[in-house]
């Protein structure tokens, strides 16, 4: 009989895409780690997808960084954490006692813990005195978070994932949910399989497998879908479905919005001209919409990441607002964030134009509230710099130290020719990390060694603002340091105070405080019911939506929707229409470029690979970049499938093999973001990628960029 214990599985959360999955994770006795989905975690009730579910074979030390290192004659050495942090806290301090605190910088990661971000932020505005902290999330959701605050007065997500249960039409924009949420596409296909009256409709250039599931699928023109939403505006106003009683009493706006919508989408079969769809397809989605009450409008990459991107998601707002459909179950616009934190950063302001707890950069007594807290020296009083702006900085010479974070920019930067540029001139280039070799650290003057997903402690938050907890399972690795314990490391050795948290615990206990701590009525971003967590009850935290309050009978209460009142975060209390006056993509097909680049998500990798690119299986599915190409593009351009072309843009060039996916329009290929330069081709296809930029969120522009296609190796 073997009477040994059986072991206990320890409850975390998933660390890729924003669905923010429970998993377990079970110690086996032959050292192995078992992980299964978390039954009792209502983001995905035991299910995982096969990127969650292969979590444990990116578990090993092969390939980890495990000890700090410095550059020294040109190389990199081992060091000891005194030698490095000295260097990094020394070369810190002497750039800003030079040159200002302006010409330093920390570019972050949506996969670092609400921890890790709290101190960052505190140390960047709070003590350096500079808004220069911005985060690869910036690529990835920030003209979302742009639109939110526009439209609702803050960052506010207004649902749940409940709600596409409850939903009797799910509309999916710019998203292959089906691939890069898979877990919250499976919930939609229970819905559609439970009541087959629902109505899917898919917005995308490409029929993905999310399109599996629609009803309609609109393969709308790149870069048009304001023209669609504001078609679709003009048309629910045309209808007789507004409702009058809630425009009224909790919004502004419409006019100027109906006005500008007006100009060039009050006829459908403009529209469906403008957009390059079927005007009976365009009718039945507009139809379908202005007769459901119960609507869910998800967005994703394919609307944010666009020079329009605000405009884009603020004109699918628009919509909701004059139907008044927002805040009640089943209804409303819906942003699916893309990193396993993206919304944990955004709580503490880890964007180069946000400060904690959901306050604001410009507002002059959000700063006393934020400064007065942290008895900080002083409070970064304008925005930093946006992420591609960043990197034009350093190459310029205005930012002379950059710390990068849990990311590899070298990869997953547009224009990445640039960031190569910018870091080889950096004065002083710090990266923490999991991995010893990525694109980005061969820059490196200081590595540092950072814990990885199941050695690390703290929370994320997911796409319908529900705050889990990530735990520890397995042991730190060689000299291993969380990310916040680092940073409070370099803040005490620069000489600030206020960094003198012994735990994740502390960080979240000071954070939830300081969501409390503001006292001007519009706060609908509060932790109240956290604050005081003792550490063991913040140990055994279950996961809760924020706001969080505690009811009375002691017990946590979150909040799955907000806005059920009708109040939004505007100091008059009302939601705001914003006009949308459409515009083209920045940089335009011609005759040398004539196709457009549009980037994305192959279904069971993650990002540049450092971590899913460890498990052979998920190699399976997709085992190298391709360049996806209608089959008529690639007889006009004279590439054929299997062979490898050049596909290259007026920033960069890279290749691969030509497939025909099956999906693609005409004048449009489609190649994935995952491959970094450590594989034998470099396939980093950011080198291709244009680097315009919303105005308004400062998010890329990766869905368009005018390129050729080639074949490759012809003189
Ligand atoms: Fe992880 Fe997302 Fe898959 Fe869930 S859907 S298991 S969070 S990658």
């Amino acid at each position: 009989m073997n009477l040994s214990p059986i072991p206990l599985a320890v409850r975390s959360t998933c660390p890729y895409c924003g669905v923010g999955c429970g998993v377990t994770a079970t110690p086996l006795p032959d050292g192995a780690i078992a992980i299964a989905g978390d039954a009792s975690h209502a983001a995905n009730r035991g299910r995982l997808c096969v990127k969650g579910a292969a979590l444990a074979e990116t578990l090993g030390l092969e390939g980890r960084l495990l000890h700090p290192a410095v550059r020294e004659d040109g190389a990199l050495r081992q060091a000891s954490w005194d030698e490095a942090l000295e260097r990094v806290a020394g070369g810190l301090r002497a750039i800003i006692d030079e040159h200002g605190p302006d010409a330093v910088a920390l570019y972050v990661s949506g996969q670092l813990l609400t921890e890790d971000y709290y101190v960052a932020n505190k140390l960047m505005k709070g003590y350096i005195g500079s808004a220069n902290i911005d985060t690869n999330s910036r690529l990835c959701m920030s003209s979302a978070v742009a639109g939110h605050k526009r439209a609702f007065g803050a960052d506010l997500v207004p649902g749940c994932y409940e709600d596409f249960d409850l939903a009797d039409m799910v509309v999916l924009v710019g998203s292959n949910t089906a691939w890069c949420h898979p877990i919250l596409f499976q919930r939609i296909a229970r819905l559609k399989d439970a009541r087959p009256e629902v109505r899917i409709v898919v917005i995308d250039p490409r029929r993905t497998a999310t399109c599996e599931l629609a009803d309609l699928h609109l393969p709308v023109k790149p870069g048009t879908d304001v023209w669609l939403f504001n078609g679709l505006l003009s048309y629910l106003a045309k209808s007789g479905v507004q409702d009058t009683a809630f425009i009224e009493a909790h919004t502004n706006g419409l006019e100027q919005a109906l006005d500008a919508a007006q100009v060039d989408c009050a006829d459908p079969l403009a529209v469906a001209r403008h957009c390059r769809i079927d005007p009976d397809d365009l009718m039945a989605f507009y139809g379908g919409f202005a007769a459901t009450t119960k609507v869910i409008t998800a967005f994703s990459q394919g609307v944010n990441q666009s020079s329009a991107g605000t405009d884009k998601v603020n004109s699918i707002i628009n919509c909701h607002l004059l139907t008044g459909r927002i805040g009640q179950p089943g209804m409303g616009p819906f942003s699916i964030t893309g990193q396993p934190n993206a919304m944990g950063g955004r709580e503490v302001g880890g964007l180069a134009n946000m400060l904690a707890a959901h306050m604001e950069l410009d507002n002059p007594e959000h700063r006393d509230t934020v400064q007065t807290f942290w008895s900080s020296p002083r409070i970064a009083e304008k925005g930093g710099l946006k992420a591609v702006d960043l990197f034009k900085a350093i190459e310029a010479g205005a930012v002379k130290a950059v710390w990068v974070i849990a990311t590899n920019p070298m990869v997953s930067m547009p224009d990445a020719n640039q960031v190569q540029r910018a870091l080889e001139k950096c004065e002083l280039v710090v990266v923490s990390d999991i991995i010893a070799n990525t694109d980005t650290n061969a820059f490196a003057d200081v590595l540092l060694p950072a814990l990885g997903w199941g050695e690390k402690d703290g929370t994320v938050t997911n796409s319908e603002r529900l705050i889990s907890r990530q735990r520890a399972f397995l042991p730190a690795p060689g000299e291993a340091r969380a990310d916040w314990r680092m940073l409070a490391d370099v803040a005490r050795r620069m000489g600030f105070d206020g960094f003198d948290f012994d735990s994740s615990h502390a960080v979240f206990d000071e954070h939830a405080r300081l969501s409390d701590f503001r006292n001007d009525g519009a706060r609908m971003f509060n932790l109240a019911g956290l604050c005081g967590l003792p550490a063991p009850d913040y140990d055994k935290l279950e996961p809760v939506q924020w706001p969080v309050r505690r009811g009375a009978d002691g017990a946590l209460e979150g909040s799955a929707r907000l806005f059920a009142d009708r109040r939004f975060a505007h100091a008059d209390g009302k939601a705001r229409f914003i006009a949308t006056a459409p515009r083209a993509p920045v940089n335009a097909v011609d005759p040398e470029y004539p196709l457009v680049l549009n980037t994305g998500r192959v279904r069971d990798q993650w990002h540049t690979m450092s971590r899913t690119g460890r498990a052979p299986r998920l190699a399976d599915h997709t085992a190298e970049a391709f360049i996806d190409m209608h089959p008529q593009d690639a007889l006009l351009y004279g590439v054929r499938e299997g062979e490898l072309a050049r596909v290259s843009s007026q920033w960069g060039a890279m290749v691969a093999r030509v497939q025909h996916g099956g999906g693609i329009a005409r004048g449009s290929v489609f190649v994935p973001i995952h491959w970094n330069g450590q594989t034998a081709s470099d396939a980093r296809v950011g080198t291709v990628v244009n680097p315009a930029v919303d105005p308004v969120s400062g998010e890329p522009e990766f869905k368009h960029t005018p390129v050729q296609v080639e074949r490759f190796g012809v003189a």
